[in-house]
């Protein structure tokens, strides 16, 4: 594994005593699955792929000796079949816009220095001497940046709403608790640029009026954890975190909360018992976090990426971040791309990039030349979008408009070969299983649905069955409580739209 390569790595640079020349850092990931494990030669970005332990001798003696670039691990571009020496110049790479990936797989994130010589903790020295709270805020407005965790709410509307709220004390939260199938954009931010969210989540403290802020993580998430801790502690040690940041007076800390892996803490009043101690099940809203969250305290709850996008709002102003993007859908977009598609991996595109221009172009289009069927937008939330709808392009709106979501940001690709009521099915045996059981709708119904899907499967279905599906799904988006009911239907209807013919072939062909 890339551990092995790293210790490699290591030991052939002192071998070849070049520890006074090179210095081997660990990045987080590139976003190029499918290439790694990876090694990138700085200065010269030159890209190597798909490293074995038996490669670095080479890349050593051959590149970090002599300067000689070793072609053969180079990227292969597949249409022409030129090996291609630096990453910028890689098409997978050229297509998009890494706004929020920036410093992944570029600097250390165990090391604030590397943060700081990439202009971090610009924003919140240039916010805490230079502006007042309303006007940062205002700024933030003006970006027209929304919430990545799945709503798209307004992210300054929320910070002025916390901002007037009014309570013994405030706080910030960071929901990290990714849990949809398939997505680790949250992951891959917080491995590789930690200090980004720190930076995000002290700013967004000194607009409310916090002083205390918690991320809230899966424990599943080892890596993210360790590079959080050791980013928190460097922060402070380096007055950027704690009682007086950099001697203006204001203080903020943070902590990490841990979360346990159940899906519907995801769910931003459930995330905040949860982080409480208390079990974690949502309740009714209003009153909203912004006015009631954590013990009870008004509180502010963004998810990883929307506070990575706000040092660099701040840093380069809120017309340059609008400048990307669509009319109601500013900034950029982190996706996993994941499922049947030549390049799977973590990619970021602009706000309006057509789903086709994801899959065929920086997704590298189907494997073994299979035909596209569908992409599953926004997880066990969103729904399966056909073929004849690629054109669509990627924002809040239009994707709710085809009968999906954006959600936190998980793409999957579906070929051919794949049977949309199997994957229906896949999607709401998780929704089913994650249902915390407080309310009717939720529980039961999507049980009842699972069990008709399961019946229709094993070419045991009626056509009756069809529409009972439809009217079960509709009350439970109806009646649920929270977002994960209100959601979890979504595929079966989506793909009962879309896919009608091959539930009938299951029902009448019975198999
Ligand atoms: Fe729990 Fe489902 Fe009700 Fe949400 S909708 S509160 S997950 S039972």
């Amino acid at each position: 594994n890339s551990l092995d390569l790293l210790n490699e790595l290591e030991t052939q640079v002192s071998k070849n005593k070049l520890k006074n020349q090179v210095k081997v850092i660990k990045t987080g990931c590139f976003g190029f699955c499918k290439m790694g494990p990876i090694i990138a030669v700085h200065p010269g970005d030159v890209f190597y792929c798909l490293v074995e332990k038996e490669d670095i001798k080479e890349i050593v003696e051959k590149h970090l000796k002599e300067g000689i670039v070793v072609d053969r691990l180079l990227y292969k571009d597949e249409q022409t079949g030129d090996r291609i020496k630096q990453r910028s110049n890689i098409h997978f790479f050229q297509a998009q816009n890494r706004v929020v990936l920036r410093n992944c797989g570029l600097i250390s994130p165990e090391d604030i220095a590397e943060y700081i010589a990439v202009d971090g903790y610009f924003a919140l020295a240039d916010v805490l001497m230079n502006k007042a709270p309303q006007d940062v805020i205002k700024l933030i407005e003006a970006s027209g940046l929304r919430g990545r965790g799945g709503g798209g709410f307004p992210v300054g509307k929320k910070w002025s709403i916390a901002a007037a709220a009014t309570g013994d004390k405030k706080y910030v939260v960071c929901n990290a608790d990714e849990g949809d199938p398939g997505a680790f954009m949250d992951r891959s931010i917080l491995e590789g640029d930690p200090h980004s969210v720190i930076e995000a989540m002290a700013i967004a403290g000194y607009c409310i009026g916090a002083q205390q802020g918690y991320i809230y993580i899966r424990a599943e998430y080892p890596i993210a954890i360790d590079r959080l801790e050791k980013a928190i502690d460097q922060a402070r040690n380096n007055g950027l975190l704690g009682s007086n940041i950099l001697d203006t007076g204001f203080g903020f800390d943070l902590d990490l909360r841990l979360g346990a892996g159940a899906f519907v803490c995801g769910e931003e009043t459930a995330l905040l018992r949860s982080a409480a101690g208390q079990r974690g099940e949502p309740r009714p809203r209003p009153p909203y976090p912004a006015q009631c969250g954590l013990w009870g305290m008004p509180t502010l709850l963004n998810n990883v990426e929307t506070f990575a996008n706000i040092p660099l709002i701040l840093r380069y102003g809120p017309e340059w971040y609008s400048s990307m993007g669509t009319q109601g859908s500013k900034g950029t977009k982190v996706f996993s791309l994941a499922g049947k598609v030549n390049n799977t991996g973590l990619i970021e595109v602009p706000m309006g990039t057509t789903l086709r221009t994801i899959v065929f172009d920086i997704g590298g289009g189907i494997p073994q030349g299979r035909e596209f069927k569908a992409v599953q937008t926004g997880g066990p939330s969103g729904g399966c979008i056909p073929a004849e709808l690629l054109d669509t392009p990627i924002d809040y709106e239009s994707l709710k408009e085809k009968g999906s979501m954006m959600g936190s940001g998980g793409l999957i690709v579906m070929d051919e070969t794949d049977c949309m009521v199997d994957i229906a099915r896949f999607y709401l045996h998780f929704s089913q299983d994650e249902s915390c059981g407080q309310c009717t709708p939720c529980r039961v119904g999507t049980k009842r649905m699972l069990e008709l899907l399961e019946r229709i499967t094993k070419g045991k279905g009626q056509m009756e069955d069809l529409e009972t599906l439809e009217e079960l799904g509709a009350e439970i988006k109806d009646a649920s409580l929270c977002g994960l009911g209100m959601t979890a239907p979504n595929p079966v209807i989506s793909t009962l739209h879309y896919f009608k013919d091959e539930y009938i072939a299951h029902i009448k062909d019975k198999k």
